[in-house]
């Protein structure tokens, strides 16, 4: 079990501390993951599905702002599909580039 540190000095997403308001004892990550985490609702013909705050308590928590003060996750991220380029915040398993993102780039050849 890895030492538990105070949230001052947390330094990285893989240090652990704890977390009173979920009484518990936490990875940086694991808390940062949760005030970020999002879900998308049930979709219904002719509205695009909303989008809703996983953890309403996460989200406004005061112990997690400090903790996402101290410690910053690195964005993922990943090689665009068409041309290889570095993509920022990657999603899915065909990430793109900006100027590969879009209906106008499909079936176009690099
Ligand atoms: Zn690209």
């Amino acid at each position: 079990m890895s030492e538990i540190i105070p949230v001052e000095r947390l330094t990285k997403p893989t240090d652990v501390f704890r977390c009173t308001p979920l009484n518990a004892t936490i990875s940086a990550r694991t808390c940062l993951a949760r005030r970020g985490a999002k879900y998308t609702g049930g979709r219904t013909l002719g509205h695009a599905p909303k989008e809703h705050t996983a953890f309403l308590g996460c989200q406004s928590c005061e112990l997690g702002a400090k903790v996402a003060a101290q410690v910053q996750l690195k964005p993922t991220l990943a090689p665009c599909s068409v041309c290889g380029v570095s993509v920022k915040g990657a999603k899915g398993r065909e990430p793109r580039c900006p100027s590969h993102r879009g209906q106008n780039s499909i079936g176009k050849v690099a």
